[in-house]
């Protein structure tokens, strides 16, 4: 992903200020536990431009904060302050849209929150476990990268790798933090690294049991027939933004939608499948572990056209 900008709006928490600062200058303390630790929280939200007027959107807007919200509940964070999170994302997007080339209509937004400084938490107790006294929130612009856009239409080859656990283990297990959308992505990467060392584009996670769950950074979605159907969020998974705006056009377009246990021959045997986020939108998935997948170009388009709806 290419850095488009240097644009960075800093949140102090506990002060309730926005800053802007240069995203090439350090920021952080390396003290604070989201450097070292993986303690914290983002979201990614694409912005579409309208070149005429330069006027923007933020694509499926409530639903990022909302999932925000509840990955710092996850973590035991503060709540994030809206306010200052809106701040932070409109005068990242004011600075990116006054530099645009005119032929840029999408970028996308990172905003964040970690927990804070180490030297901060009670010592006493195990560390990284007290609630640290600087809560900081930060905010800066991504380029969609060509290769992303072109995917969007060429589609990925995906291989399945182990998630390492069973299907459900959430419910059972809410230290995993399976659901929250936190700083800690060193696994997925691995697993994007994992899947192109084989060859292929992506990596599609399945439970130890068999089930289908989720991209690195992506859901998957499934046409059978009318149905639209993805991996249900309990099973252990990022409940995404993409593919409830995905579900609601499809609804909204009369077809029918469902969360359910889906295995990988179920994804080989579609009518067409997709790996669906906020800044790929919609990717088809041309190919499973080396056997073809059915496309649908019209489909394609329907799911592409439903994200930049809300
Ligand atoms: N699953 C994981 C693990 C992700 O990291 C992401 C997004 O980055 C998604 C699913 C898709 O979520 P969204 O559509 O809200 O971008």
């Amino acid at each position: 992903m290419g850095r488009m900008q240097t644009a960075l709006a800093l949140i102090d928490v506990d002060s309730g200020t926005v800053t802007t600062a240069d995203l090439e200058t350090a920021q952080f303390p390396v003290e604070d536990l989201a450097i070292h630790r993986g303690e914290g929280i983002f979201e990614t939200v694409l912005v579409s431009v309208d070149p005429a007027s330069g006027s923007t959107r933020i694509h499926s807007e409530e639903p990022h904060f909302a999932r925000f919200q509840q990955s710092a509940a996850m973590l035991d964070l503060p709540a994030p302050p809206r306010e200052l999170f809106d701040e932070a994302v409109a005068t990242v997007i004011a600075e990116v849209v006054g530099s645009l080339e005119e032929s840029v209509t999408e970028f996308s937004v990172r905003y964040a929150m970690s927990r804070g400084l180490d030297s901060h938490a009670d010592l006493s107790a195990h560390r990284s476990v007290g609630t640290p006294a600087r809560a900081r929130g930060w905010a800066f612009p991504i380029a969609v990268a060509p290769a992303q856009r072109a995917q969007r239409t060429d589609g990925v080859r995906v291989v399945t790798l182990d998630r390492g656990y069973d299907a459900y283990l959430g419910e059972k297990a809410p230290w995993l933090l399976i659901g929250a959308k936190t700083l800690s992505y060193a696994v997925n990467q691995a697993a994007a690294r994992h899947a192109v060392a084989q060859g292929a584009d992506e990596a599609l996670f399945v439970s130890h049991d068999g089930l289908v769950l989720e991209g690195p950074t992506s859901n998957l979605v499934i046409l059978r027939g009318d149905t639209l159907l993805t991996p249900d969020p309990r099973a252990g998974l990022l409940h995404g933004t993409t593919q409830r705006a995905v579900f609601a056009g499809a609804e909204a377009a009369g077809l029918s939608t469902e969360y359910a246990d889906l295995t990988v021959e179920d994804v080989v045997d579609a009518d067409a499948a997709w790996l669906v986020s906020s800044v790929r939108t919609a990717v088809p998935v041309v190919a499973v572990n080396g056997r073809p997948v059915a496309r649908d170009l019209d489909a394609t388009s329907r799911l592409h056209a439903w994200v930049r709806a809300v």
